[in-house]
């Protein structure tokens, strides 16, 4: 039995007294759960307060970003290591916002700025590396854009991604990692991805690592759906075989909204 996850991405929202407020928020609505895991992943720079927010709650902190190296000179980025002396458990890797794209700046869509970061398959697997050497637990993202979901290639880019994010991961290590197939088309956008090809593709996604690393790992392994999820399509989505909680933007940014999400986590331990 996998135990479900409601993990909160607040992206680039919430300064300091902000996040303070939220993750107190979170606390007070999701922080004693017993039968789910609940993270949320403020900016770097909350994390250090966010911490103190949720220090003795069940609330686990998550970042949304690393770089593989321990320390050196890497202006403006942050290690594992930094991470966890933050406090983080968890850390994001390869959300496709920081996914690159496109070759340059000026190739980039106006409306697709966020897809300038530039993490590739391989650097992706770098960093949940790293995340795992320094003993933080990657969420590592997959998912495909609208134009590969309508040439008919969801299957092979999906199954892409998690080949090459799980380069040199050894079984062991897995039981640390969670996936998250977000397809692009549906974050931020309020369109959620039907919860039967939800579940088909996180299905695809536990037989892809069936296929590498074995039926038990396959099977332990915990892979969240991400796109638009909502309170109002939550327990649908978590009723699925092959999901086992959400990766959430947007309704992640309310106390109650988020609130009752990881309550639909929970209840979906019960049934
Ligand atoms: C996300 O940030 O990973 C996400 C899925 O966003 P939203 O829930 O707003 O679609």
């Amino acid at each position: 039995m996998r135990k479900p996850v409601m993990a909160g991405n607040w992206k680039m929202n919430c300064d300091s007294d902000e996040a303070r407020e939220l993750a107190d928020g979170v606390v007070a609505v999701a922080g004693q759960v017993e039968a789910a895991d609940v993270i949320v992943c403020p900016t770097a720079v909350a994390l250090t307060t966010v911490a103190a927010s949720v220090k003795n709650s069940k609330v686990a902190m998550g970042a949304q970003n690393l770089f593989w190296e321990a320390d050196g000179a890497y202006t403006g980025e942050v290690s594992a290591q930094m991470l966890l002396s933050a406090g983080c458990e968890y850390v994001l890797c390869g959300h496709s916002e920081r996914r690159g794209r496109f070759g340059t700046l000026d190739e980039a869509d106006a409306d697709d700025l966020a897809a300038v970061f530039g993490d590739t398959d391989a650097t992706v697997n770098r960093k949940a590396r790293a995340a795992l050497a320094a003993g933080l637990k990657p969420v590592i993202c997959c998912g495909e854009l609208l134009a590969e979901r309508q040439a008919g290639n969801t299957d092979e880019v999906v199954v892409a991604q998690i080949k090459a994010a799980l380069c040199c991961i050894s079984a062991e290590d897995c039981a640390n990692v969670i996936f998250a197939y977000e397809p692009v088309w549906a974050i931020g956008t309020g369109e959620v991805c039907d919860g039967d090809e939800a579940n088909r593709v996180c299905g695809l996604i536990r037989a892809t690592i069936a296929g590498v690393l074995g039926d038990q790992v396959a099977e332990d392994m915990r892979v969240l759906y991400g796109g638009s999820v909502k309170p109002d399509n939550v327990e649908g989505l978590m009723a699925m075989e092959h999901i086992d909680g959400g990766l959430v933007g947007g309704a992640s940014l309310k106390a109650d909204s988020f609130g009752d999400l990881v309550k639909a986590a929970e209840a979906s331990a019960a049934g």
